[in-house]
């Protein structure tokens, strides 16, 4: 008999809440008091994009520019609103890169996934990919980490090196959404078509703003040949 390795861990090392740094996290690592800060996304939203109605909208709909607009994609959904200590956690996972982050999110974000997309039988879980120099001066890319937790959560194969990025572009933040649209095109490419054609693909990334970045990359994915792109982020500007 004796304490078990874990309650010996968990005494001299306590989990903290990756988020507020409190003791007292659960097992995903964050505690009961952040997750019940995070603005979670639900009804009503628009059903293609996944941009929040306030809750005088009694269904799900489609929202203006869904309607309007051209999309490559065919659902997009985000864990929760990009504001408040969501926010501020996912600066510090991007930009700072806090490992301790990386489970708890990814953790986060696979329990959410069967909620949003009812057949969640993709063939792969494709990254929105950085340029190899941002990569170079980051040294990780966001996206990819997620993309590995939820393909092993899932055991969605993982392609990470398919989708590219073939040219520099300036940080969409501060740009205006037509700015931002003019700043992604033409900024990615699939290397081999065979390995997606006829395919359903998951695209991930953290933070989805104006859906720009995704939106174009799901056009080329489409275009080469993708049966059909759903795109999961963990948060989403209103
Ligand atoms: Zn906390
Ligand atoms: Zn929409």
């Amino acid at each position: 008999m004796g304490l078990g390795i874990n309650a010996v861990i968990d005494f001299m090392y306590p989990p903290r809440c990756a988020l507020c740094g409190r003791y007292g996290g659960d097992e995903e690592g964050i505690c009961p008091d952040c997750l019940s800060q995070i603005h979670y996304i639900g009804s009503p939203l628009c059903i293609r994009c996944g941009k929040p109605f306030s809750h005088e909208c009694a269904t799900d709909h489609l929202c203006g520019e869904c309607l309007t607009g051209k999309r490559y994609f065919t659902t997009a959904r985000a864990v929760g609103l990009y504001n408040g200590l969501f926010r501020k956690t996912l600066h510090r996972f991007k930009y700072q890169w806090k490992h301790c982050l990386a489970t708890p999110l990814g953790a986060l974000m696979a329990t959410r996934m069967e909620s949003f997309f009812s057949d969640a039988a993709y063939a792969c879980v494709v990254p929105v990919p950085l340029h190899p120099r941002r990569l170079r001066k980051r040294g990780f890319n966001q996206a990819l980490v997620l993309a590995r937790m939820l393909s092993r959560t899932y055991h969605i194969p993982l392609d990470k090196n398919n989708l590219v990025r073939t040219r520099w572009t300036q940080s969409q933040v501060g740009l205006s959404e037509r700015e931002r649209k003019a700043n992604v095109r033409g900024a990615f490419a699939v290397l081999q078509s065979a390995r997606i054609a006829e395919r359903t693909i998951l695209l991930l990334d953290d933070i989805y703003t104006s859906g720009s970045t995704v939106e174009e990359c799901s056009k080329v994915l489409i275009n080469a040949g993708a049966r059909k792109v759903d795109v999961l982020t963990l948060a989403r500007a209103a």
